[in-house]
C-alpha cells in the first residue's frame, strides 16, 4: 500500500501561508495583483479561470480578468500586454490557453515583463532555470508544485534515478530542469522514446505527464516508487482519472498522488504562491 501524496491537504497549508503573506503586504498597504488575459469564450478556460479568480480573492490577491474577444489581433493584444507591465497594480501576468490562431503566443509571451511573468514562461526565466541560478524567478506552476510534494512527504531526490513522460514547456521540460538541479538523475522521454515501459520500471521518482489515459499501469512501476500524475481526464462514467492507472499501481508504488486532490490543488496553490512572491521580489526591488 502506498502512502497518499495528499496534494489537497498541502494545498490548504500553500494557502494559508500565502494568505498570510498577503497580510503582511497590505499591512504596508501593497495589495498584490494578478491579470488573467483571456481571449474568447472556450468553457474549460472559462472554469479555470473562475477559479483563479476565486482563489485569489480569497487569498486577498487583486485578481483582474482582461477577456478579449476572439478576433483581437495581435498588435492590439502586444499594447494590452505593454499596459498591463506598465500597471503598478499588476504584480503577475498570465495567458490563458487555448488562443486563435491568428496570434503569435511566442511573441505574446516573450513581451510579458519577466518579473511579472506567473507562469515562469518566459524564456529568460526558462533560461534562468536550466542554469539553475540562485533566483529568485519564477518557474512553471505544476513542476513548483510537485516539488513542494515532494519536499513536504521528504521524497530524496539526490542520487534518485527520475523518469518524466512528457517534454512539454508546462510541465515535462520544467520539472526535468528542477528534478536535475536537485541532483536527481533524470530520463525525459516523449512520445518516440523506445522501450519507455522499460525506462520506468527503473524509476525511482516517475513523472507522467503525457496526456493519455492509463499510460501507466502496475507492471511499469518499480516497487516503492515514488508516482506523481499530472493527467487529468474525464471517463464515460463522469469520474476523474490520470494518465496513471491509480488503483492498479497504488498496491506497488511506495507513493501516489491521487487524480483528483494531487497535483492539481497544488498547481493553482502555486500561481497565488508565485504571485505573492513576484509582488515581493518587485516592491523589495
Ligand atoms: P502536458 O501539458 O501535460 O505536458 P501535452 O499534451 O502538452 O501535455 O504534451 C504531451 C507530451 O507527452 C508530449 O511531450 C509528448 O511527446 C508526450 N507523449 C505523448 N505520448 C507519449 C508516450 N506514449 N510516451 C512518452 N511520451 C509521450
Amino acid at each position: 500500500m502506498a502512502q497518499l501524496l495528499d496534494g489537497r491537504s498541502l494545498a490548504k497549508v500553500v494557502n494559508a501561508e500565502t494568505k498570510q503573506r498577503v497580510a503582511a503586504l497590505t499591512d504596508r498597504h501593497i495589495t498584490p495583483g494578478i491579470a488573467v488575459i483571456m481571449v474568447g469564450d472556450d468553457p474549460a478556460s472559462m472554469i479555470y479561470t473562475r477559479n483563479k479568480e476565486k482563489k485569489a480573492r480569497q487569498l486577498g490577491i487583486k485578481s483582474v480578468l482582461k477577456h478579449y474577444p476572439i478576433e483581437i489581433d495581435q498588435a492590439s493584444l502586444m499594447n494590452e500586454i505593454a499596459a498591463l507591465n506598465n500597471d503598478d497594480s499588476i504584480d503577475a501576468i498570465m495567458i490563458q490557453k487555448p488562443l486563435p490562431k491568428q496570434l503569435n503566443e511566442t511573441e505574446l509571451i516573450d513581451a510579458i515583463d519577466p518579473a511579472k511573468d506567473a507562469d515562469g514562461f518566459h524564456p529568460l526565466n526558462v533560461g534562468k532555470l536550466f542554469d539553475n541560478q540562485t533566483g529568485p524567478y519564477p518557474v512553471s506552476c505544476t513542476p513548483r508544485g510537485i516539488m513542494r510534494i515532494l519536499r513536504h512527504y521528504q521524497i530524496p531526490l539526490s542520487g534518485a534515478r527520475a523518469v518524466v513522460i512528457g517534454r512539454s514547456i508546462l510541465v515535462g521540460k520544467p520539472i526535468a530542469a528542477l528534478l536535475t538541479n536537485a541532483d536527481a538523475t533524470v530520463t525525459l522521454t516523449n512520445r518516440h522514446t523506445k522501450d519507455l515501459k522499460k525506462l520506468t520500471r527503473e524509476a525511482d521518482i516517475l513523472v507522467v505527464a503525457a496526456g493519455i489515459t492509463h499510460l501507466i499501469d502496475q507492471a511499469d512501476v518499480k516497487p516503492g516508487a515514488t508516482v506523481i500524475d499530472v493527467g487529468m481526464h474525464r471517463l464515460d462514467n463522469g469520474k476523474l482519472t490520470g494518465d496513471v492507472d491509480f488503483d492498479d499501481v497504488e498496491p506497488v508504488a511506495g507513493h501516489i498522488t491521487p487524480v483528483p486532490g494531487g497535483v492539481g490543488p497544488m498547481t493553482i496553490a502555486s500561481l497565488m504562491a508565485q504571485t505573492v512572491d513576484l509582488a515581493e521580489w518587485r516592491r523589495n526591488g
